[in-house]
């Protein structure tokens, strides 16, 4: 009896000295990319997981938890880790974010966060995360829509579903393809944004949707890189190349088969190949929206006029854009030594300058995105979108100008 008192007296103090959930640090979740060095006296000593990546990159996400009510100072202990508006932050398991900064010249490599009362439980990461989830989410809203497929293209070197859009397979009135890409570099998420839009345009029974529904077939690969955006990694100048520097070589499945389908299925169809990119973290041109051209001639002589196009309809859009941020071939870091390589005796190389020498391409090129501001305006998930429905309408008008060629 005595014992039993003595247990049930120690199990009440127990319960009342029992020390506060220590503050938690991690990235198991998909997506998720972080290294802790240490937690200590208010500072979190944390750095980007570049796994095989072979330079330095910037791509984060991670959980805090159980630092509710407390400030925290998150050292990346070297320069261009943080975005010029601060982190993005999620208070809601990543539904919505916010950045930190109002203004775009937040420092490049710390912040400070006020943990709220409640804020158990805190997503931080380079931009607002996109990764299958929101892929999901977004097939919810259009699955309805007639016409669509949704299929895979392969199976990724980790065995998962590489997801393919396909929209009018096998109508005979299409004289076109549209091919549109995204995540070659699997870090690159805001460019996924655009993505959605350019699909929701196409579906919203406006004018230029409904014309491209009719006269084009549309392949749509939303995560190229679909083991990098999964797992986290930076995915940018992989070991011993990345996505994006795979063509012709075809070491990813992901690229093998993407260029075996749609020279299959599109070989009789005035082609226009699209592929969506984010740029470098920040500063110069990384701060405003751009189409970097290829060393193909008649490549850039399509996306300049295309750009002209989308210079038109983007002039109603929040997110400012002027033909001239195009980056002319063998300028700055758009060159040949970036864009070709021998690698085991094949010239490797990306995806517009592959799919610009196809025989049948109208149009191929590739756009910039800037991860946070663009031209001193805050780039968030719907602005983002109003760009890609804005690109999907002059994709539309650049084909009817191109019917008889
Ligand atoms: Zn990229």
């Amino acid at each position: 009896m005595k014992k039993l008192v003595i247990f049930a007296l120690l199990l009440t103090l127990c319960s009342f000295v029992r020390a506060e959930d220590p503050i938690t640090i991690d990235c198991n979740f998909p997506g998720g990319n972080i290294l802790v060095d240490s937690i200590k006296d208010g500072v979190a000593r944390v750095r980007p997981d570049l796994r095989d990546t072979t330079k330095e990159w910037f791509y984060f996400a991670f959980r805090v938890q159980n630092a509710q009510g407390q400030k925290i100072r998150f050292d990346f202990q070297g320069p261009n880790r943080v975005g010029s508006r601060g982190p993005a932050v999620s208070t809601d398991g990543g539904k919505t974010w916010f950045y930190t900064s109002k203004t775009p010249n937040h420092s490049d490599r710390e912040f400070t966060y006020q943990f709220g009362p409640d804020e158990k439980s805190v997503l931080f990461a380079l931009a607002p995360m996109y990764t299958q989830k929101n892929w999901e989410e977004f097939k919810e809203k259009i699955k309805d829509h007639p016409g669509l497929n949704f299929t895979t293209l392969c199976k990724s070197r980790k065995g998962r579903d590489v997801e393919l859009l396909r929209i009018g397979e096998g109508n005979p009135d299409a004289r076109f393809a549209l091919v549109l890409t995204c995540r070659h570099h699997c870090c690159e998420m805001t460019a996924s944004w655009a993505v959605e839009g350019m699909i929701t345009e196409m579906l919203s029974g406006s004018e230029a949707g409904n014309w491209l529904l009719a006269n084009a077939e549309i392949f749509v690969v939303p995560f190229i890189d679909k083991d990098g955006v999964e797992d986290g990694d930076q995915g940018k100048m992989r070991a011993p190349h990345d996505h994006n520097r795979d063509y012709n070589h075809r070491l990813y499945p992901e690229i093998k088969n993407l260029e075996d389908q749609i020279q299959e299925n599109f070989k009789d169809k005035k082609l226009v190949f699209f592929d969506n990119h984010c740029p470098w973290i920040r500063y110069g041109m990384n701060e405003y929206f751009y189409s970097p051209m290829g060393p193909n001639e008649k490549m850039t002589a399509a996306c300049d006029e295309y750009f002209k196009i989308f210079e038109k309809y983007q002039k109603s859009g929040q997110i400012p854009y002027k033909v001239e941020n195009n980056l002319p071939f063998g300028k700055d870091w758009n060159t040949e030594q970036n864009y070709f390589k021998y690698e085991n005796g094949i010239l490797t190389t990306g995806s517009k300058m592959w799919a610009g020498k196809l025989p049948n391409t109208i149009l191929a090129g590739t756009i910039e995105l800037p991860y946070s501001n663009a031209s001193n305006v805050e780039v968030t998930p719907d602005n983002a979108r109003e760009l890609g429905r804005n690109m999907l309408k002059a994709f539309v008008e650049f084909m009817q100008r191109h019917e008889k060629d």
